[in-house]
């Protein structure tokens, strides 16, 4: 495994989102270490989705820090935090059928997040290794002159976790991967996740459980808000607010 990436990481603290009146968000803290692979689960409604919603600028929160590597997300906007090395995956893929899976990775290797970008591109045959190398990574190599409408549901994820790869995040959310995925292609996708942290940071939101324990990481447990219980997968399966709130339903 590489080293582990300098930097400080991603910083909550004491942050907060009201939608009229309502807490999504209540002193939500967390820390997740450059490298660090991190897994959060919680009930529907916890404030997951919103967590990430913060961090990538879409909501600004009513109170609390949020800082990545020093910097202040929530005085930048969007496209500022996708420009420091923030990337999203959402639950519904957004590839192009109509393209080859090449083609979709070339596109967002294209796509401006930066100078740096920008400047990898124009290097032509550099540009082609490192869109080899991250189909490889995804395991689509074989289907690279195949269209995207061709793959399966799981091999569609996989590319589109290929299209953040190529922009180079420092930091990559995944909201609920292997939702409708077979049992292989989970276990596939837990292995994925766990090799691309390590040269950054990777949190992953999911609610299977046989998922987030193959992903072998520290597991954050969200409710109402606010962080319930954290450390292994086994320390939070057996804490008792754990149980009653989430896994005893
Ligand atoms: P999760 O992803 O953990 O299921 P969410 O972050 O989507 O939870 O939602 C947390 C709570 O905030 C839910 O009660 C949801 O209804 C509410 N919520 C989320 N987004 C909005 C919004 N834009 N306006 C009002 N309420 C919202
Ligand atoms: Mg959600």
């Amino acid at each position: 495994m590489s080293a582990r990436p300098a930097g400080e990481g991603l910083y909550l603290d004491g942050v907060s989102v009201v939608f009229d009146g309502f807490r999504a968000l209540n002193e939500l803290s967390l820390v997740v270490e450059p490298g660090e692979l991190r897994a959060v689960i919680g009930p529907n409604g916890a404030g997951k989705t919103t967590m990430m919603d913060v961090i990538t600028g879409k909501t600004r929160p009513a109170g609390g820090v949020v800082r990545f590597d020093g910097r202040d997300l929530t005085r930048m906007d969007e496209s500022a935090i996708a420009t420091l090395g923030i990337g999203r995956k959402f639950q519904k893929p957004t590839v192009f059928d109509a393209l080859t899976v090449f083609e979709n990775l070339e596109l967002a290797l294209k796509a401006p997040r930066g100078p740096l970008a920008c400047l990898r591109w124009r290097l032509g045959g550099a540009a082609r290794t490192e869109i080899e190398a991250v189909m490889v990574r995804v395991g689509l190599a074989a289907r690279a002159a195949d269209p995207a409408g061709l793959l399966s549901h799981g091999q569609r994820q996989w590319l589109e976790i290929g299209m953040l790869l190529v922009q180079d995040p420092r930091l990559l959310l995944v909201d609920e991967p292997v939702a409708g995925m077979t049992d292989h292609e989970t276990a596939q996708t837990a292995e994925l996740l766990a090799g691309i942290a390590g040269s950054r940071s990777v949190v992953v939101v999911e609610h299977d459980l046989d998922f987030v324990r193959a992903l072998g990481c520290r597991v954050t447990v969200l409710h109402e808000g606010a962080m319930l219980s954290e450390g292994s997968i086994d320390h939070v399966q057996d804490d008792p607010r754990v149980v009653e709130v989430y896994l005893g339903r």
